[in-house]
């Protein structure tokens, strides 16, 4: 079966996924979903036997059917390689009966490595699919992790070039080093002013802006995305889901059929989005528990069906979840909605405008699937204790937040269902925060200066990743006003 992608907000003619992953965003500003979500035609048994490469090809064939098998399986070879410290590349590790799905031993140890290992070779691929001649600009806002994962994914990848926004008080120490140290002639890293909403506006406004792509076409340029808006993003995220299931399969953990909680902490609705998909195509899903830090605005819809970005912006220790606008949540809605692009438009508009939507009644029937939770500061930080003094295990902020949210969910409702928690970046990346937790007299100290520590805590070696940052050259330094990113980006592409 042939799958297409169509707009949220409007039915124009449907694209091919390769036409997909170029644009990035449909012309009038709607996100692309396939026209179906389509079901594996092969056993959860069968995929219990294979690895994660082969695992990989037989989900995501489903979703690009416009690639060819010899062009699938060469983007899937080049991206999950020895990048990855481990063969399994996403392990799944049991701990006081709880399962941590392990997304962070790529290359830059967040989660964002499994979709941005491949995005550039689906990119390039698409690119020579489609005849086309123009550079591909990626213009990317970032929370922190995104950025460095497509920085190191893009970097001196010919016929592109990247440039990275991030709020330059918005992210950790370890992930600004991570990104302004990014090596490579077609790299740009710019810090705004604003916090990662004010990034992610400004880049939507530049992917909508038809007289900056005229003059771009015109100078040999286009852009696309490697935010999770785009939908090469998305489906290589589909695969960890399945994997994960079928790993549980394979150990006999759950019988054929047996469905699986899944937990994950969330920002921009992708990771959560993907397990969803994964649902959809066929594996035995109980819950989605999405889990939300003290920016709660997610937690606040799936209690009451209305969704208010009108709060205070609260910068909190799992960064990459300090998010109100919420991308990825339109696909859902699309979905709820009954694939009413217009009754999406309309609350799309509402949250520009107002910035605030209700879902109607029915709509609401529809997301039962999913559960929201949130954890606090104190919360997060207590549970990495708890799970640290409980098995040796230790975590990073962001997981906290899921782990906490799960052990409420599971007092609130006594669920035993088996569960899956989407672990999503190294402790590493957050040292001081992670040792703060355990101990608080480490507070306020530097994480490069707790990394030493955080090994000898934790037991795994310090990882490469942050190794080599540790003496590198800061290599960009440029910090625009919000208002001005577009203005940059004419800079750095000498418009
Ligand atoms: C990006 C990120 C998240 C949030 O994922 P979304 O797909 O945006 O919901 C959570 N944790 C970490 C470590 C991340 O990098």
């Amino acid at each position: 079966m042939e799958i297409k992608y169509q707009s949220t907000r409007s039915n124009a003619e449907a694209v091919t996924a390769s036409q997909a992953i170029l644009k990035g965003l449909a012309d009038d500003g709607g996100l692309f979903v396939p026209t179906d979500i389509p079901k594996l035609d092969v056993s959860l048994e069968k995929i219990a036997e294979m690895d994660y490469q082969q695992t990989a090809y037989q989900v995501m064939k489903q979703f690009l059917t416009d690639f060819t098998e010899e062009e699938l399986k060469n983007c899937i070879r080049c991206a999950y390689d020895d990048k990855f410290d481990t063969k399994e590349i996403a392990p799944l590790v049991e701990k006081a009966g709880v399962y941590y799905l392990e997304l962070f031993h790529g290359s830059t140890i967040a989660f964002k490595d499994m979709a941005l290992s491949i995005l550039p070779h689906l990119m390039t691929t698409s690119a020579r699919k489609n005849h086309i001649e123009n550079q591909i600009v990626i213009l990317t806002a970032t929370s922190g992790d995104t950025g460095k994962a497509a920085l190191a994914g893009f970097a001196d990848v010919a016929g592109t070039s990247i440039i990275v926004f991030y709020p330059k008080n918005g992210v950790s120490a370890i992930q600004e080093r991570q990104m302004v140290t990014q090596k490579g002639s077609n790299t740009s890293v710019v810090g705004i002013t604003g916090n990662f909403d004010d990034a992610q506006s400004g880049v939507k406004a530049m992917f909508n802006n038809k007289e900056l792509a005229a003059v771009m076409d015109q100078k040999g340029y286009q852009f696309s995305s490697a935010n999770s808006i785009n939908i090469g993003r998305l489906v290589p995220q589909v695969v960890y889901y399945v994997y994960s299931y079928t790993r549980l399969l394979k150990a006999g953990a759950v019988k054929n059929g047996e469905a699986v909680n899944f937990v994950v902490p969330t920002g921009n609705f992708g990771n959560i989005l993907a397990a969803f998909y994964a649902k959809n195509m066929g594996v035995p899903v109980g819950k989605l528990i999405c889990a939300s830090n003290d920016n709660k605005v997610l937690y606040d819809f799936f209690e009451t069906g209305v969704y208010d970005k009108n709060r205070e912006f609260i910068l909190t220790s799992s960064p990459s979840m300090d998010i109100l606008i919420s991308s990825n949540l339109e696909r859902l809605i699309y979905r709820i909605a009954g694939e009413d692009a217009k009754a999406t438009k309309a609350m799309m508009e509402a949250l520009a405008g107002e910035g605030k939507y209700e879902i109607t009644d029915a709509m609401k029937e529809q997301m039962k699937d999913f559960v929201g939770g949130w954890a606090s500061e104190e919360k997060a930080a207590a549970e990495i204790k708890r799970v640290y003094d409980a098995t040796g295990y230790v975590m990073d902020t962001h997981t906290a937040v899921a782990s906490a949210v799960y052990q409420s969910y599971k007092e609130r409702t006594g669920d035993n269902t088996k569960t899956v928690i989407a672990s999503t970046a190294s402790p590493y990346k957050f040292a001081t925060s992670v040792m703060a937790a355990i101990d608080p007299k480490y507070s306020g100290e530097d994480d490069f200066v707790l990394i030493d520590e955080l090994e000898k805590t934790s037991g795994v070696k310090i990882p490469n990743a942050v190794e080599e940052i540790r003496s590198a050259a800061v290599l960009h330094d440029t910090v625009c006003e919000t208002a001005d990113m577009q203005k940059t980006v004419e800079n750095i592409l000498g418009l």
